[in-house]
């Protein structure tokens, strides 16, 4: 197994000078070195092909003692330069001063045949100058929960961080998971994660909280030449409008993922500003969620349940108020808040458009016409009130028979017992939305076949996850690798799964794991 390396994060960034493990605060610097720690019997659980092939590795690679080595951390292959990243970040609300890569460790940037850059990362590794007072290690239940939920987005058309390899450690890791004081053994894990960077909100704010200008400046400079190189067709690196447009760039894509998020029924679950991709990635899978009933004001973690901050239907909101952050972290290379008032004003303009389009496809719908917001708007308020299944309700919509029994036998929702009133209101919508489709010149197997290309089948449901972590950490990890088909592709209809398309069961409704998370990982 070859991999070529070409470490530019490290190469062109202050480092940390000690190279000790302690925990302190680190100042100057943008990461520290750090090994991660050997695992006993590391063992391969499961490995994703297509992150593989972006690194130029092919399944017999994957199959490898090399690669298990490799990726378990317990061997440092020629050009890694293992480090952990230097962060800050507003955790619900509230600046959290350093936090840093406490069990993530970056292994390095491999360079591919298409001359793009890879970083990996290694989550649960081990102990770095940042894991403040936790252990930088990570348990067989979340790292499934991350590796397979990567994947996932990923074939779903959602801007996400990939995952290369889940590996159990052999090693026993002690977790308290309600924190309610009973804390038992867990089996260890690593995955890899891959990405263009892990550059985070937090990456910049870390340095603007410290008044460490020139280190804001340096990694400012190194994230537009690397990550957004098409700014310098237009603009003078380093210069106030070429960190504006930057900020802009991120603002867009930004406002891309919270929109890919609403069409899919995903809750990010801890929108901190730790947590948020310079890139706009979905990164750092904790206590998320997918939505089964559809209903704006849910949220899987625990952490969060009285403030419900991060919650679906207040996600975009969230996404903002980070680049607000992001905003006066950025500040000192701009001097001015006009550009930055006007891309946080363009950011919400730009989500309006693009959440109606968003919709308007849902829908089948070839453009959006202005009334259309009034169908959106009551359509939420119908799958809301007669709890109905998201997922399973959008692909009843593409057919030809729109009727309140068609939806009944499709089996959308949780609760067949539905009063007159709703009744009412939802042959109301379906005729308008009858009309509506007659408005526009689209057969109705055109308007199917493109329904069925965004709302997909299969979604990464809470308790498909509880059910193969409950496997795993039995030994048996068949459903890891049969979920991780499944979601490959998750728009066709795959016979032999439908089983997986199914409506939470009614255990699932309120057990651990399936709609409460905690951020115990
Ligand atoms: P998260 O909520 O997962 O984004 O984590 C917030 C911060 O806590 C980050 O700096 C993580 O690196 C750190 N952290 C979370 N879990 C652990 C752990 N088990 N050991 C060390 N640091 C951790
Ligand atoms: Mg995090």
């Amino acid at each position: 197994m070859q991999l070529k390396f070409n470490n530019r994060f490290v190469n062109e960034l202050p480092a940390d000078p000690n190279i000790a493990k302690t925990r302190r605060q680190i100042n100057h610097a943008c990461y520290s070195f750090v090994d991660p720690v050997k695992t006993q019997k590391p063992a391969l659980v499961s490995a994703s092909s297509e992150a593989a092939t972006l690194i130029d590795l092919n399944k017999e690679d994957c199959n490898s003692d090399a690669f298990l080595n490799a990726f378990s951390g317990n061997q440092r292959l020629d050009g890694m330069q293992p480090h952990a990243m230097c962060y800050g970040g507003h955790q619900f609300g509230n600046w959290a001063g350093q936090l840093g890569d406490g069990r993530a460790i970056v292994l390095g940037e491999v360079l591919n045949q298409q001359a793009e850059h890879w970083t990996l990362q290694l989550k649960g590794a081990g102990p770095t100058p940042y894991s403040r007072t936790a252990d930088g290690l990570a348990v067989l239940r979340s790292s499934v929960r991350e590796y397979l939920c990567s994947e996932a987005m990923h074939h779903l058309g959602v801007p996400t961080t990939r995952a290369l390899s889940l590996i159990t450690t052999g090693d026993q890791v002690m977790r308290d998971m309600l924190y309610d004081g009973n804390a038992e053994y867990e089996p260890g894990a690593v995955v890899c994660r891959m990405a263009p960077s892990f550059i985070r909100f937090g990456s910049f704010q870390i340095f603007a909280s410290r008044n460490e200008i020139d280190e804001l400046r340096s990694l400012t400079e190194f994230t537009i030449k690397h990550h957004y190189p098409s700014l310098l067709e237009d603009h003078e690196l380093g210069s106030a409008d070429c960190v504006t447009a930057f900020f802009n760039e991120v603002c867009k894509a930004t406002v891309t993922m919270v929109v890919e998020w609403a069409r899919v029924g995903f809750v990010h679950g801890v929108m901190n500003t730790d947590n948020m991709s310079i890139h706009g990635l979905t990164i750092d899978y904790g206590p998320y969620g997918w939505l089964d009933n559809y209903d704006p004001e849910w949220t899987p973690n625990t952490t969060d349940a009285s403030q419900r901050r991060y919650r679906f239907g207040q996600q975009a909101n969230i996404a903002l108020w980070n680049c607000y952050q992001l905003a006066n972290a950025l500040y000192p290379l701009i001097e001015a808040t006009e550009p930055l008032e006007e891309a946080l004003k363009q950011f919400q303009s730009n989500f309006a458009d693009q959440w109606q389009a968003m919709m308007a496809s849902k829908l089948g719908l070839k453009d959006v016409l202005e009334t259309d917001g009034k169908l959106f708007e009551q359509l939420e308020s119908l799958l809301t009130s007669a709890e109905t299944d998201m997922t399973r309700f959008y692909r009843a919509l593409a057919s030809e028979n729109l009727s309140y029994e068609h939806f009944v036998e499709r089996d959308v929702y949780y609760d067949d017992n539905h009063n007159q009133e709703f009744h009412d209101q939802l042959n109301n919508w379906l005729t308008a939305y009858q009309t509506r489709l007659e408005q526009q010149d689209l057969s109705c197997e055109q308007r199917i076949s493109a329904m069925n290309a965004v709302n997909p089948k299969y979604v990464f449901r809470n308790y498909l996850a509880q059910l193969a972590i409950d496997k795993s950490e039995a030994g048996d990890h068949s459903m890891v690798n049969e979920l991780l088909d499944v979601f490959r592709n998750p728009y066709m209809e795959q016979i032999e799964f439908e089983h997986y398309a199914a409506k939470r069961p009614d255990w699932a409704r309120t057990k651990v794991g399936c709609s409460m998370l905690s951020c115990s990982s």
